[in-house]
C-alpha cells in the first residue's frame, strides 16, 4: 500500500481491492481493521488553525472608535505629553489584545463545539453492515454512502445508484456532481474525478459503495487543510447595529471635540490646554469595553446553550433565538420519543393487535380478542417479512437489554417480526438482498429487491406511506396469500382509524421482478398490497410543558411533518397544541395560492404530508408576516428551509450531515424542549447585552459632559485624559463584564418576544442613561468645584472626581443587574462575579488614590475620610434615584 496520495482514480478497481487485501463481500475483518487503525491512526483531521491570527489582531484596530484613540494618542505625542500619549497607546494595545484573545477564544470554542460531533458511517466488516464512528475507518474499509451523509474519508467509488455529491467545499463548484465507478486517466484533475468521493464533501442524492483509500490528514481535505465547519462569523445583528452606532458616535465625538476646542480657544485658553480637553472628551466618550463585552456575553451564551444540549454553529443564532416568534418542529423524534412499537397490523383483511413494550421482542398477536399463532396466517407473516426485509436497521441484544441500530421506525418492524419468530439473520439468508432504493422523503417509500432462494423467485418489497403505495398496487392478498381485488377506500378508512389512535402507519407491498436491480420507474405499478403496520410513538413527556411555556412566552408552535394528517393531529392534541381544529396537508397546500399561505398559517398549527420543498415556502410565508422563525429539519432536502429560517435547527442524533451543515443550531438530544431552552438562554443573553450597554453608556456621557462643562465654564479639567482611560478600562473589566455572568431573570419566558426591528435601547432606557449621565456630571463636577473652593489642590480635586465616577458606576452596577426588577428580586448574591469585581475595583481605587507610583502616573493624591463620605453619598444617590425610577416604571406598567 502506498501511504502518500496516489492516483487512486487511475487504478483499476480490481487492482485496488487486491492491493488493500479486500474481499468485496465481507469487507475487512475486525482484527485487520484494528491493526490498520494502529498503523494509520484514527481517521480524524488535525485541528485547523483558525482565522489568520495576525489578521484577527489587526482587525481589532479597524474600528471607528479606535481611530479616535489613535488620533488622540498622535495629538498628545505631538504635544510631547508623553504620559498621556503612552497611556492612550497602551490602552489601544491592551484593548486590541483583550479583543483578540476574546475573539480567538470564542471562535475556538464555537468551532470545537461544531466539530466535536462524531460523524457516523456505515461500513462492511466481517460480512456485516456496521455503524461506525468515522474516526474508526481505515484504508480498505468498504463504506456505504447515502444521501445526507458526509463523506467520511477519501473513497474510491465501486458501485452507485444515482450518486450525487456536493463538492463545493473542495472545488467551489456549487452544483452537485454525479459519481460513477470506472477508471480515469491519471491526469484528471480533482474536480473531474468522478470515481472518487472526497472526505468532508456531502452526498446530496442517491447512494453508493466505495473503498476507503485515504484517511485522516492524508485525505485531500487534510492535505489542503481547508476548514471543515464553514467559516464562523463573529458578526451578529447586534454587533452590526453597534458598529453603525459607533460610526455615528465617531462623528458626534469629532464634532463635539472640534466645538470644544474652538470655543475654548475663542475664550482665550491656550491651544495646548484645549487640545488636551478635546482629547479627554474624545477618549471619555468612547465605550472602549463594549466590543469585548459583547463577544464575551455571546460566548457565555454559547456555552450555556451547549450545557442544555443546543450546539450553536452560527453565532448570530444566539441573539436571534431570543426574538424567536415561531418554532416549526418535526413530529417524529422531536415532539415524540422516537421509541416505536408496532401495536397493530392489518393484513389479509384482518386487524391484529400486538402486545409488548419497547424493543423487547416479546408479545402476542391478538385477533378478535383471541391470541393466535402468527404462523397460521400467511398474510400476516408476509407483511411482517416485508417489514423485516425492507429494512436497514438492526436489532441488538445486549444481555437482556434490547436496542436497535438505525431508524427507530425500521427497528419497530424488526421487533414485530421477531415476535412472530421471524429472525433477521434467518430471513435475510433465505432471501438475500440484491438491490435497494433508500427512503427519501419526496418519494415516501423504500424498496428492496430480494432473491427468494427457496422458490428461485425475485421479489421487490416496498414500504412507505399508504398513499404512495396504493398508487403502485393493482391487487391485494387474502389470508392465504391469494390475490384478491384491492379496496382502496376501505384501506384508507382503516389507515385513518389507526392514525386517529395517534399511530404512525406504514404500508407494505410486494412485486415480482426479473433482473438483479431495481429502479424507481420499474415499480410505478403492478404490485400487490400486503398490509399495514401501525406503530405507537408516544409524545415526549417534556414536550407538552415546553409547548405551554412557548405559548406563555408569546411563541407560536407549528408541527410540520411528513406523517399522516390524522396521526399528526392526534399527537398535536395530546401535546396541547393550539389551533388544532384543522390540519393542512401537502396536497391541499398545492391547491392554495402561495400568497394565501401567510394568512392560512395564522389559523393552523398542524401541517402533514409536507414535502421538504413545501417547508421552504412555509418558512417564507411566516417571514412575510414579520415572524422570526426557528425551523427543524433532518433530511438532505430540508437544507434550503433550514438556511431560509432565521434559526435552522438540526438533529444531532437523527439528522443527516447535510442538514447539520445547513443549520445554525444542532440539538444533541433531538428534543423539542431543547429549542425552548435555547430560546430562554437567548433571551437571557440579550438581556445581559442590554444591561452592559445601559451600564456603560452613562459613564461616557458623564465624562463628555464634565469636560465640555469645564471648558464652557472656564474651569480646569475635573478629569484628565489618562484618568478617563483608567476609569473606562478598569470599570469595564471589573464591573461591567460581570453582567455577562448574570443568571437569567425570573419571568424571562413570561414576556413577549423582542421585536427585532425595535432599537436595542427603548426610550425609557435612553432616559435612564441620560439621567445617570446627568447625575455623574452633577456629582463629579460639583465635588470637584467644592474641593477647589475649599482651597484643596487640583490633583486632590481630580482624585475626588475620578472616585466619584468609579463609585457611582459601582453602585449603578447593582441597578443594572436587572433592567426592571430590583436587585433584591434577582438575589444579592446570585451572581458572585459581581461581588468579586466590586472587591477588586475597591482595591484598585485604593492603589490609584494612595500608592505613590500610581499617583505619579495618574496625577492623583491621597484624600481624607470626609471626601470619601461625599463620594459614597454620590454613589448612593445614583443607586436610590435609579431604584426609584425602576419602581415607578414598574408601577406605571
Ligand atoms: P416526520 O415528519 O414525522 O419525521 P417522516 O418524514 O419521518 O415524518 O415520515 C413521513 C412518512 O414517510 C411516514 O409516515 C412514512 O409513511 C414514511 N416513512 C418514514 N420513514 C420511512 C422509512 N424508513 N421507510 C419507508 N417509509 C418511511
Ligand atoms: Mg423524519
Amino acid at each position: 500500500m502506498n501511504p502518500s496520495n496516489a492516483d487512486w482514480h487511475a487504478k483499476p478497481a480490481e487492482a485496488l481491492l487486491s492491493d488493500f487485501g479486500l474481499d468485496i463481500h465481507r469487507g475487512l475483518s475486525e482484527t485487520e481493521a484494528q491493526r490498520r487503525l494502529s498503523e494509520y491512526g484514527p481517521n480524524r483531521l488535525t485541528a485547523r488553525k483558525g482565522k489568520n491570527p495576525l489578521h484577527l489582531f489587526l482587525s481589532q484596530f479597524n474600528q471607528a472608535l479606535v481611530y479616535i484613540l489613535l488620533l488622540s494618542g498622535g495629538i498628545t505625542a505631538f504635544l510631547e505629553e508623553w504620559v498621556d500619549s503612552s497611556v492612550i497607546f497602551g490602552v489601544v494595545l491592551v484593548n486590541a489584545v483583550i479583543g483578540f484573545i476574546q475573539e480567538a477564544n470564542a471562535l475556538k470554542a464555537i468551532n470545537a463545539l461544531a466539530q466535536a460531533f462524531n460523524i457516523s458511517c456505515n461500513a462492511l466488516r466481517d460480512g456485516h453492515r456496521r455503524q461506525l464512528s468515522a474516526s474508526e475507518l481505515v484504508p480498505g474499509d468498504l463504506v456505504f454512502l447515502q444521501s445526507g451523509d458526509k463523506v467520511p474519508a477519501d473513497i474510491r467509488i465501486l458501485r452507485v445508484r444515482e450518486l450525487q455529491i456536493d463538492e463545493s467545499i473542495m472545488t467551489g463548484e456549487s452544483l452537485p456532481v454525479e459519481k460513477h465507478p470506472g477508471i480515469l486517466p491519471a491526469t484528471t484533475v480533482l474536480a473531474d474525478r468522478s470515481n472518487m468521493a472526497y472526505s468532508s464533501t456531502l452526498v446530496t442524492y442517491g447512494s453508493g459503495i466505495g473503498m476507503v483509500v485515504e484517511t485522516g490528514d492524508r485525505t485531500e481535505i487534510g492535505l489542503i487543510n481547508r476548514m471543515i465547519a464553514g467559516a464562523t462569523e463573529l458578526e451578529t445583528p447586534l454587533t452590526r447595529k453597534i458598529s453603525q452606532f459607533s460610526r455615528l458616535l465617531l462623528w458626534i465625538i469629532i464634532a463635539c471635540a472640534v466645538l470644544t476646542f474652538a470655543v475654548g480657544v475663542w475664550r482665550g485658553h491656550s491651544m495646548l490646554d484645549m487640545f488636551m480637553a478635546s482629547v479627554a472628551l474624545a477618549v471619555g466618550a468612547i465605550p472602549e469595553g463594549l466590543p469585548a463585552a459583547i463577544t464575551i456575553t455571546l460566548a457565555i451564551g454559547v456555552s450555556r446553550m451547549a450545557k442544555r444540549n443546543a450546539i450553536i454553529r452560527k453565532l448570530p443564532a444566539v441573539e436571534t433565538l431570543g426574538s424567536t416568534t415561531v418554532i416549526c418542529s418535526d413530529k417524529t423524534g422531536t415532539l415524540t420519543q422516537n421509541q416505536m412499537t408496532v401495536t397493530a397490523i392489518h393484513a389479509g383483511g384482518d386487524l391484529f393487535e400486538i402486545s409488548g413494550n419497547g424493543y423487547t421482542p416479546e408479545g402476542r398477536f391478538i385477533l378478535r380478542d383471541k391470541t393466535i399463532d402468527p404462523n397460521t396466517n400467511p398474510a400476516l407473516l408476509e407483511c411482517l417479512k416485508a417489514g423485516l426485509l425492507c429494512n436497514d436497521a438492526r436489532l441488538i441484544a445486549d444481555f437482556d437489554d434490547w436496542r436497535i441500530e438505525g431508524d427507530p421506525t425500521e427497528g419497530a418492524l424488526i421487533v414485530a417480526a421477531h415476535k412472530a419468530g421471524l429472525h433477521q439473520l434467518a430471513v435475510s439468508t433465505a432471501q438475500p438482498r440484491l438491490d435497494a432504493i433508500p427512503f427519501e422523503s419526496q418519494y415516501q417509500y423504500m424498496a428492496t429487491l430480494h432473491h427468494n432462494l427457496g422458490r428461485d423467485a425475485r421479489h421487490v418489497y416496498l414500504k412507505g406511506s399508504l398513499e404512495s403505495l396504493l398508487r403502485r398496487c393493482d391487487n391485494a392478498f387474502d389470508q392465504q396469500l391469494r390475490p384478491v381485488a384491492l379496496d382502496k377506500a376501505q384501506l384508507l378508512r382503516q389507515a385513518e382509524q389507526l392514525a386517529a389512535r395517534g399511530l404512525r402507519v406504514l404500508a407494505f407491498a410486494r412485486g415480482d421482478h426479473q433482473d438483479n436491480a431495481v429502479q424507481h420507474d420499474e415499480i410505478l405499478g403492478g404490485l400487490s398490497f400486503l398490509g399495514l403496520q401501525a406503530m405507537m410513538d408516544p409524545p415526549r413527556p417534556e414536550a407538552a410543558a415546553s409547548i405551554a411555556a412557548c405559548y406563555r412566552a408569546g411563541i407560536e408552535v407549528k408541527m410540520i411533518t411528513g406523517d399522516h394528517p390524522i396521526t399528526a393531529l392526534s399527537i398535536a392534541r395530546q401535546l396541547g397544541m393550539r389551533h388544532t381544529e384543522r390540519t393542512v396537508s401537502g396536497a391541499e397546500l398545492q391547491t392554495i395560492a402561495e400568497s394565501e399561505y401567510p394568512d392560512l398559517m395564522e389559523q393552523c398549527s398542524v401541517y402533514a404530508r409536507i414535502g421538504p420543498e413545501q417547508k421552504l415556502l412555509l418558512v417564507k410565508a411566516l417571514q412575510t408576516k414579520g415572524h422570526v422563525v426557528a425551523m427543524t429539519g433532518d433530511g438532505v432536502n430540508d437544507a434550503p428551509a433550514l438556511r431560509q429560517a432565521n434559526i435552522g435547527v438540526s438533529m444531532g442524533m437523527g439528522g443527516t450531515e447535510v442538514a447539520k451543515e445547513a443549520a445554525a443550531m444542532i440539538l444533541t438530544d433531538d428534543n423539542f424542549a431543547t429549542i425552548e431552552a435555547a430560546v430562554e438562554e437567548g433571551r437571557g443573553v440579550f438581556d445581559n447585552l442590554v444591561k452592559f450597554i445601559v451600564w456603560t453608556l452613562p459613564t461616557n456621557l458623564g465624562e463628555g459632559l464634565v469636560i465640555t462643562t469645564a471648558v464652557f465654564a472656564d474651569a480646569a479639567l475635573p478629569i484628565t485624559p489618562v484618568q478617563i482611560l483608567w476609569i473606562n478600562m478598569t470599570t469595564a473589566v471589573l464591573l461591567g463584564l460581570m453582567l455577562a455572568f448574570e443568571p437569567k431573570e425570573p419571568g424571562l419566558m413570561d414576556r413577549q418576544p423582542r421585536n427585532p426591528t425595535q432599537p436595542i435601547l427603548t426610550k425609557h432606557l435612553v432616559f435612564r442613561i441620560c439621567l445617570v449621565g446627568g447625575l455623574l456630571l452633577a456629582s463629579a463636577f460639583g465635588l470637584f468645584a467644592w474641593e477647589l473652593s475649599h482651597a484643596e489642590s487640583l490633583a486632590k480635586a481630580r482624585t475626588v472626581s475620578v472616585n466619584v465616577f468609579v463609585c457611582c458606576e459601582l453602585f449603578y452596577l447593582f441597578n443594572c443587574r436587572s433592567l426592571s426588577h430590583s436587585m433584591f428580586k434577582v438575589g444579592l448574591f446570585s451572581n458572585p462575579w459581581v461581588i468579586f469585581g466590586v472587591l477588586g475595583m475597591v482595591m484598585l481605587q485604593m492603589l490609584f488614590t494612595y500608592w505613590p507610583p500610581m499617583q505619579a502616573l495618574f496625577g492623583s493624591e491621597a484624600i481624607g475620610p470626609d471626601e470619601w463620605i461625599l463620594i459614597m453619598a454620590a454613589g448612593l444617590t445614583v443607586y436610590f434615584t435609579i431604584g426609584c425610577e425602576k419602581w415607578l416604571m414598574r408601577r406605571i406598567k
